[in-house]
């Protein structure tokens, strides 16, 4: 091209587009998605950007998407995605499309290449490969594009940057076709010979509507031409209905369709091509939509492509409330699959709250505090009716708004795990139980967190918490204390941070009270004894270390008191007994002695409190052989 200048790319993206073309063939389709996600973020970006610099919007009427694809002459198929977003300097097409910028890009590499192939298709939901993906579908890939006008840069040309699938290398020139796009973007892909059905306007719409259609708010238009029998008028005839392609005319995405106008007596007709840009995302966006209307797989995938999470989320609440200061809103919360990494190494993390207003994306990073800790893996939109467009983030802080919408999530998100554990108690759907197992097992110690720190919801979020016993694999409080045993004036626990429930259980202290058929508490996670402290008591039962002084049993009068005096009566009768005993077992064993621990054996052999215990003697024997 004339004066195109030759780049070679960054040596990490070569490798990661190597990456792209040879492993992720069966994942092509994300393509499209990475696409549409980019022109969305470039109208987003001139949107934003209006608001303080409105000569950004000259150059084009609408914001929208469009999607078209066509056969050259030359027999090449092309696909064309454009947008009016912000458009790009040659220096940002060779930045942005020439090195590995973003950071996001960087980890998918890192981790893809120390995975296998099947791993690094799910890589690409987690991280999105962006740009690159392009190369899956096409042999040769053209960005045109033109920064949008600024007091800085009042006259920007249109550039080109160009590379093929099999090149190390790409050109940026300037477009020969002129400023042919007024504001924007537009992506040309020379689709491979294996990648013709993405021309298939069915197999387009079916992609955007799978992956896309929560994307962007932005209208997507896709080009359709199909063959109509018209009638033909006498005063008027046939070249009327025909609509040329018209590269110029592009910005006025919707073209109406052409045959609404009917003629009222048809004498002939004929075989006419109807060219139409059909809306794909015409659905109003789901949280504004009846949730009766909604599917469970819409929730789903809505927040599978907001929140970047190729994991189902567990649950959901769509609701719609008033803010209490007269600000309506509507919002979907969504319980994610797992909980970061780095949730329990910091002492607070922003919660992913994304705001809007009137549909309109606003922010999605309201402070460090927006909701307590405990609660900051929640996922939440949020869509309010009347607040001002352009509020700053500090001011939007300090709302009186926002306040009162994070007491809100906060007490929908309890209701909702609430909800869950109800369901799956009553253990008549597999779904439902398997649902708030999953919960379970994810925020299990989140939620002791929240009934520790959240004094105003501990309450509600206390019955919430799981701990396993000595009975069962695990209670909530108010299953422990409906289990309780008749007149039992305590709930029992044994506390030790790092033992597993089954090393717990054998504790002396537990072995005694589950002979009686006490259920302990097996108290062995870092929060639980705190959580169990700072409650004291549930539903008028207080909590005792069972290793502590103060049971009290409810049954009959076994006071730790009463039974010493019941041990020294067994021992004064059963004197002659023992001393018979410890004659003939003398040598083999230290002492033999009445015990309190048995219920249903006859005896036992217990290793000395101050010698070796059966363990380690095992060990030591296995050593000296
Ligand atoms: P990401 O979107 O994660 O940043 P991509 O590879 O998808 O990564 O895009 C790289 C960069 O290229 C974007 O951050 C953006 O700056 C620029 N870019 C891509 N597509 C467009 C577009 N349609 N309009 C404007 N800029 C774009
Ligand atoms: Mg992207």
């Amino acid at each position: 091209q004339d004066g195109a200048h030759k780049h070679t790319y960054q040596s990490d993206v070569a490798r990661l587009r190597k990456i792209v073309i040879n492993s992720l063939y069966s994942h092509r389709d994300v393509f499209l998605r990475e696409l549409i996600s980019n022109a969305n973020d470039a109208i987003e970006k001139l949107r934003l950007t209006s608001l303080t610099e409105p000569m950004v919007l000259s150059g084009a009427e609408s914001m929208n998407i469009t999607l078209r694809a066509f056969k050259e002459e030359d027999g090449t198929t092309k696909l064309v995605v454009r947008d009016t977003g912000i458009g790009m300097t040659p220096d940002e097409l060779r930045a942005n499309l020439g090195t590995l910028a973003k950071s996001g890009t960087s980890e998918f590499l890192a981790r893809a290449e120390k995975t296998d192939t099947t791993g690094t298709g799910n890589l690409i939901g987690a991280f999105g490969l962006g740009f690159y993906s392009s190369f899956l579908v096409a042999d040769k890939v053209y960005v045109a594009s033109i920064a949008a006008k600024t007091p800085a840069n009042p006259e920007p040309v249109q550039y080109v940057f160009a590379s093929s699938a099999d090149d190390s290398t790409f050109e940026v020139y300037p477009d020969p076709r002129g400023n042919t796009l007024g504001r924007g973007t537009e992506i040309t892909m020379v689709l491979k010979e294996d990648a013709l059905e993405y021309t298939d306007t069915v197999k387009v719409t079916e992609l955007v509507n799978k992956h896309s259609s929560f994307a962007t708010q932005f209208p997507i238009y896709l080009f359709t031409e199909r063959t109509e029998e018209v009638p033909i008028e006498e005063e008027t005839p046939a070249e009327k209905p025909v609509k040329e392609s018209d590269e110029e005319a592009e910005d006025e995405a919707v073209v109406e369709d052409v045959t609404d106008e009917v003629e009222e007596k048809p004498k002939q007709t004929q075989t006419v091509t109807v060219e139409e840009w059909v809306h794909l995302n015409s659905q109003p966006p789901i949280w504004m939509r009846d949730p009766k209307t909604v599917t469970d797989e819409e929730y789903e995938l809505f927040y599978q492509s907001t929140f970047k999470d190729y994991e189902k989320p567990l649950g959901w609440a769509h609701f719609s409330g008033d803010s209490g200061s007269g600000t309506a809103f509507k919002a979907i919360l969504y319980i994610p699959s797992k909980l970061d990494d780095s949730f329990w190494q910091s002492q607070q993390t922003a919660a992913d709250i994304r705001l809007m207003v009137k549909r309109v994306f606003i922010t999605s990073d309201l402070g460090e505090d927006a909701l307590p800790k405990w609660a900051s893996w929640v996922k939440v939109v949020v869509d309010a009716e009347d607040l001002p467009l352009n509020v700053s983030r500090e001011l939007l802080q300090n709302t009186r708004f926002l306040r009162q919408l994070k007491s809100i999530i906060v007490k929908r998100l309890i209701q909702t795990l609430t909800k869950m554990a109800e369901r799956a108690a009553q253990k008549d759907d597999e779904e439902d139980e398997l649902a708030w197992w999953r919960v379970s097992q994810v925020f299990n110690n989140a939620l002791k967190l929240g009934a520790v720190e959240d004094g105003k919801n501990k309450e509600k979020i206390a019955p919430l918490v799981r701990l396993p016993t000595n009975q069962r694999k695990d209670t909530s409080l108010d299953e422990y204390v409906e289990n309780r045993k008749k007149g039992q004036k305590q709930i029992f626990y044994l506390a030790d941070m790092g033992k597993s429930p089954e090393v717990l259980a054998k504790s002396v202290f537990v072995e005694k009270l589950n002979a009686r058929g006490y259920e302990v508490l097996l108290l062995g996670q870092p929060l639980d004894e705190i959580f169990v402290q700072n409650l004291r008591i549930w539903k008028k039962l207080p909590f005792q270390d069972v290793a502590k002084s103060g049971l009290k049993f409810g049954d009959e009068d076994q006071d730790p008191e009463d039974e010493k005096e019941q041990q020294q009566e067994l021992a004064e009768t059963y004197k002659p007994l023992l001393d018979w005993f410890k004659k003939e077992t003398q040598g083999a064993v230290r002492n033999v002695v009445i015990s309190n621990r048995l219920v249903t054996s006859p005896c036992a052999i217990v290793a000395d409190t101050y010698g070796y215990t059966a363990n380690m003697e095992k060990m030591l024997n296995a050593q000296n052989q």
